[in-house]
């Protein structure tokens, strides 16, 4: 029984020990300002994929886009914000 006890609070520690790996994360690359772990938080992807695709459609100006997108980071890579990027650069 104490044995029980003992993994689970070695467990607890482990989540606390990625969560506080979570806080010192950078913000979303939206440009909503919430702290994300990845370039962008969960499904805020999508939303700069729409804010690309705008741009490409003339709905909106390149100069128009959150500064965060138009990081040459961002358009470093293989995926599809990247490959979108650098076609509008193009
Ligand atoms: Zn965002």
């Amino acid at each position: 029984m104490a044995n029980k006890i003992a993994k689970r609070k070695a467990a607890t520690s482990r989540t606390r020990g990625k969560k506080a790996a979570k806080g010192a994360a950078r913000l979303c690359a939206c440009d909503c300002g919430k702290p994300a772990t990845r370039t962008f938080a969960q499904g805020h992807d999508a939303k700069a994929r729409s804010l690309i695709l705008k741009v490409q459609r003339g709905e909106l100006k390149a100069a128009d886009l959150p500064a965060t997108l138009r990081t040459a980071e961002l358009a470093k890579g293989d995926g599809l914000i990247a490959r979108l990027l650098r076609k509008l650069q193009a």
